[in-house]
């Protein structure tokens, strides 16, 4: 017979243009069965703690895609990085490679998804996170779902080709066999600013060879 009742509450802020969102305050209210007496602890379940937690793994994930990103732009490619974890070890790490690989297929997911395949030796990634820098495309998307990764987390959205949440929603569509738990936004400004520095970049150069 359990002494103590608890009940508790969270009051969430949503970004609705990146499904990011975040705990404002957790309240706990503890009632105790044998006094009848009530307590009301706004940190008694650590969720505000846990949740502080899970926001410093994404970001820490999120960064380390951004330095595959930046290897990226270093070898002219668009800069998008990816990692794909379980639990707290990195079993991937890769970038867009489409140009040196003559491959379209050779995003930075895709090419994250076969090689954390291939390491833990099972083409299903159960319990995986897979961190991007931009929002995946569709072909990812379905790539995803195909590796049963379980969580995606992105940082910037991509309105002309996403297919997370921009222009399709592919990885919670019920009539799917697997859905992947999306969060969006994380370090986005940075995410975002990697990809406008190198299409800049390619502007001012292709405007310099101009005759
Ligand atoms: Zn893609």
């Amino acid at each position: 017979m359990s002494q103590f009742i608890f009940v508790s509450f969270r009051s969430e802020a949503r970004n609705l243009d990146s499904n990011n969102f975040k705990v404002l305050r957790s309240l706990t209210f503890v009632r105790n069965d044998k006094t009848g007496i009530f307590g009301l602890f706004t940190r008694m379940s650590n969720m505000m703690d846990m949740d502080m937690v899970d926001m410093d793994m994404d970001e820490k994930f999120i960064l380390l895609a951004l330095e595959e990103a930046e290897l990226a732009f270093s070898e002219d490619e668009v800069p998008v990085g990816a990692v794909i974890t379980r639990g707290e070890e990195i079993l991937a790490k890769s970038h867009n490679r489409l140009v040196s690989m003559n491959d379209p297929s050779a995003h930075a997911e895709i090419l994250a998804i076969r090689r954390a395949a291939e390491k833990i030796g099972n083409y299903r990634l159960t319990g995986t996170s897979l961190y991007v820098t931009l929002e995946p495309c569709i072909m990812c998307a379905g790539a995803i779902i195909q590796a049963r990764v379980e969580r995606v987390v992105f940082g910037a959205a991509d309105p002309k080709m996403g297919g997370i949440v921009s222009l399709y929603n592919i990885l919670n569509d019920k009539r799917l066999n697997h859905n992947v738990a999306v969060r969006g936004g994380v370090r986005k400004e940075a995410c975002a600013e990697i990809m406008s520095r190198f299409f800049r970049q390619k502007r001012i150069v292709s405007t310099a060879s101009l005759p």
